[in-house]
């Protein structure tokens, strides 16, 4: 049993940011969830969690939350986290992402916290030489999103070295799944992520799912990704906050194993037990043809091993959610507000 510790999560009320949460109280800590609710939900934050609303932009109303509590570590989660949106609006992504960031660096550093878990992307890894992807694969990211990820990733790294700073990186290759608690769920508005999608043509709220390229040069014809579950991903953010009693660390997150765009879409049908329709599009622009992760690293050093690690049970915790709350927390009693 490790001693209870009070940890500030931005981000909180989105979907890894939430699941982390769940984790961090599931283990005993204290958690309060920063968030400004543009993308997360209130009803996504659990009652057991201090809430503030606020958007970090506010350097006001980050140094009272750090006035207000003492921080063992930081985790940070709250983002832009649109790729294509970010092809659309690069300076939405480069200044807001960084300039919120620094400004929770800055603070972090000033009242002395020691510990900052930060969630990065696969989306650095836009060029990769060699699949599955390691830690040492050189960073180019794919798009503005991912260089704003980078962007910080660097400014962790000097706040490391000029103030002590310690950082997790986290780079997380395609999260998935939803919560075996029932309560949580993946609920962005609007939905770009496939599996979501995919579900929502399986139930007629979508006439179809578009398959984006059935040209790339795989098994299939269309793109290979590496699905991780969400809670392994809040596994992994645990496990880092004792590793970085040592030093700064980055770890690539993902299965290991990689699900075409078909292959999502059958293990859909197999989990409803029914028939997505499907057409088949154009690529879409910045799709690489296949995003596989190594996560040896953190398998090695941490023991971190995922708990769902195939494709079929992943799916079925997403549908499970899904089904339950079709509306996902559009509805629900905001717990925390
Ligand atoms: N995809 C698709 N149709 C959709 C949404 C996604 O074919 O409506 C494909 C997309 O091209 C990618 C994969 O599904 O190869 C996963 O996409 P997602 O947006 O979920 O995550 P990404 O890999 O872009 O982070």
């Amino acid at each position: 049993m490790t001693t209870p510790k009070t940890i500030l999560v931005t981000g909180g009320a989105g979907y890894v940011g939430s699941h982390c949460v769940a984790e961090l109280l599931d283990h005993g800590h204290r958690v309060v969830v920063f968030d400004n609710l543009r993308q997360g939900h209130a009803a996504a934050v659990p009652p057991e969690a201090a809430f503030v609303r606020a958007d970090l932009a506010d350097e006001t109303a980050l140094a009272r939350v750090f006035s207000e509590w003492r921080f063992d570590a930081v985790f940070h989660f709250a983002a832009l986290s649109v790729v294509g949106d970010s092809m659309r609006d690069p300076h939405a992504y480069l200044h807001g992402n960084s300039v919120t960031s620094l400004n929770l660096i800055r603070a972090a550093v000033t009242a002395g916290v020691r510990k900052l878990v930060f969630s990065s992307t696969a989306n650095l890894f836009g060029s990769p030489k060699r699949i599955p992807i390691d830690e040492d694969e050189a960073v180019d990211p794919g798009s503005p999103y991912g260089e704003s990820k980078f962007m910080i990733e660097r400014a962790l790294h000097w706040a490391d070295r000029c103030h002590g700073l310690r950082s997790a990186c986290l780079r997380y290759f395609n999260a998935a799944g939803a919560h075996p608690n029932g309560k949580l769920g993946e609920d962005h508005s609007p939905e770009t992520h496939l599996i979501p999608l995919v579900m929502d043509a399986a139930t007629g709220k979508r006439p179809h799912i578009e398959i984006f390229g059935n040209d790339y040069d795989t098994r299939d014809g269309t793109c290979i990704r590496d699905y991780i579950h969400v809670c392994d991903l809040a596994d992994a953010h645990l496990r880092v906050l004792d590793a970085l009693e040592e030093r700064s660390v980055r770890y690539n997150l993902g299965n290991g194993t990689g699900y075409s765009v078909r292959e999502v879409i059958s293990s859909v049908e197999r989990i409803t037990g029914r028939t997505v329709p499907v057409k088949v599009g154009p690529r879409r622009p910045g799709d690489l043809p296949v995003l596989i992760a190594s996560s040896e690293r953190i398998r090695r050093d941490l023991g971190w091993e995922p708990r769902f690690p195939d494709l079929d049970s992943i799916i079925a915790g997403a549908w499970a959610w899904r089904s339950a709350h079709p509306h996902g927390f559009r509805g629900l009693a905001a717990a925390a507000e």
